[in-house]
């Protein structure tokens, strides 16, 4: 048997930290066996999927230094690589579904699931999901609402009593009562599959052999048994990942940690440091040293010795073993390279020279006014900051920018004005003083270069270090504060909309 692993990133936001460290354990997998690693795209959420960020997935992937033998860019025998483009496959096999009857339409509107929904939890059920009421619907019954158009979806049957048992290779056997499985959604009422179908449709026509993923699926892993079981297909074996987690503990997330793979990189970390880093969240070498390369990391896997626990993802320990990859593993010759490419590179400079040239008397000149381009923080005392403003004020125009600029879809200086246009229209200031305490806690001086571009080429995890860095030089802002500037930021959004 080949083996054959796969992961299925969505393609939304910025390239995750946790897809680099579950496409490694992969990636290690597959070829220590000598097997394929695949690479599909999970963007059947058609709202939030964007062909910018699948292309960062790949060049963050790359950039870390992981190849995958097939996928959308590199083609291979089980395409297309895109949910987006396996449609009819999935229609024909709910259909297939449907009509052995393990799957149905339900008609059921939102407000009735919603009163379903608020029904179970205030009486206390220790049964959730859909009630099923759409089963009973005789198929003249289906077939004339399905003829008037009425809004549908399809939902898989799932058995109400006894438990899902199913294995995984670093836990054993799972058991699960199906009442805690939900009537999964299997086609969504735009046509699209969800997750579940789409996944494991996939993960039998691309011949995949063993699911790697992270451990917040294993809740998933019922509702994909009993599909591979109606559809009459052997089951891949699965793995579920330990979840990388802060530092105190929770999953990962960006609120306490960056996760995007840009900030790393943005920040001067090595690829291989970093790779190493998230290797050794949950493996460890048979002679327990730190320092390990992609390729040893291969020739000694293991699948049984992933290690499980609450692997803590924390900067700092990172930033030590990324310092002997710039000590020990690298010579002159090579750092000088790396630094090119970090930085000292023709790309980076025709981001910044536009900026600056019309701006500088001699060369010399260029190292004060970018030296906060080339940095991670930078310090401005509280007064500066305030400018004559109240610190809670600042501190609210602030904390908005850094949730709005979150939420954007795309980064760049079009979308960055954006945010602050109508801030600042909110706040009732003047641009100029609107914008003020932005250029401080950007540049760290009264006067520097375009924000919105500096912003850009900044990159908007630094951006956002930066903002967050100010607020606290400014005092913070408590659980209770934040609540309610997240009520007034809500506000705001629906004001918004309604215009
Ligand atoms: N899009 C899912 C994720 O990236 C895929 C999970 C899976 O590998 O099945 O978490």
């Amino acid at each position: 048997m080949t083996v054959r692993t796969r992961i299925a990133p969505s393609p939304t936001g910025d390239p995750h930290v946790g897809t680099a460290y579950v496409a490694l354990f992969n990636y290690c997998f597959a070829k220590k066996h000598g097997g394929q690693f695949v690479l599909r795209i999970e963007d059947t959420d058609q709202k939030r999927s964007t062909s910018a960020s699948e292309q960062m997935i790949f060049d963050a992937l790359r950039w870390v230094g992981l190849e995958w033998d097939e996928g959308p860019d590199v083609g291979g025998p089980h395409g297309p690589y895109r949910q987006s483009e396996r449609s009819e496959l999935y229609a024909k096999h709910t259909a297939e579904l449907v009509e052995k009857g393990h799957a149905f339409h339900c008609f059921c509107s939102t407000e009735r699931l919603a009163a379903l929904r608020q029904e179970q939890r205030s009486s206390g059920s220790s049964v959730t999901g859909y009630d099923g009421l759409c089963m009973s619907l005789s198929k003249d019954e289906v077939a004339e609402r399905l003829a008037k158009g009425e809004s549908h979806v399809i939902r898989m049957v799932v058995p109400r009593e006894g438990e899902c048992v199913f294995q995984d290779v670093l836990r054993g056997e799972i058991r699960i009562p199906w009442t805690q499985v939900d009537m999964q959604v299997l086609m969504k009422s735009d046509g699209l599959p969800t997750y579940h179908l789409a996944n494991v449709v996939d993960d039998h026509h691309m011949e995949i052999t063993h699911v790697m993923r992270g451990e917040e699926w294993i809740n998933s892993a019922p509702k994909h048994q009993l599909l591979y079981e109606y559809f009459g297909w052997d089951m891949p074996v699965l793995c579920h990942l330990p979840l990388l987690r802060n530092p105190d503990k929770s999953k990962l997330s960006k609120r306490k940690n960056p996760t995007s793979l840009w900030w790393y990189r943005e920040m001067g970390y090595l690829p291989e440091g970093l790779l190493n880093y998230l290797g050794h969240m949950a493996w460890t070498m048979p002679d327990e040293r730190d320092l390990f390369t992609l390729e040893e990391m291969v020739d000694a896997f293991k699948i049984e010795k992933i290690a499980l626990g609450g692997p803590v993802f924390d900067v700092p320990k990172l930033s030590s073993l990324n310092a002997r990859w710039l000590r020990e593993q690298l010579d002159p010759e090579q750092f000088i390279d790396r630094l090119v490419d970090w930085r000292l590179n023709r790309e980076f400079l025709s981001k910044l020279v536009p900026l600056v040239q019309q701006r500088v008397q001699r060369f010399t000149d260029l190292i004060d006014l970018t030296d906060y381009m080339l940095t991670h923080l930078v310090e401005v005392d509280a007064e500066t900051l305030q400018s004559g403003r109240e610190a809670e004020e600042v501190m609210r125009d602030l904390y908005f920018a850094v949730q709005r600029f979150t939420a954007l879809d795309e980064w760049n200086k079009e979308s960055i004005e954006g945010v602050i246009r109508v801030l600042c229209e909110h706040s009732g200031l003047k641009m100029r003083v609107f914008v003020k305490p932005f250029y401080l806690a950007m540049s760290g001086k009264p006067s520097a270069l375009p924000l919105f571009d500096s912003m850009e080429i900044l990159g908007r995890d630094i951006t956002r270090d930066r903002i967050n860095h100010a607020i606290a030089t400014l005092g913070g802002l408590g659980k209770k504060k934040l609540k309610k500037l997240d009520k007034e930021l809500a506000a705001l959004a629906v004001l918004a909309e309604s215009e």
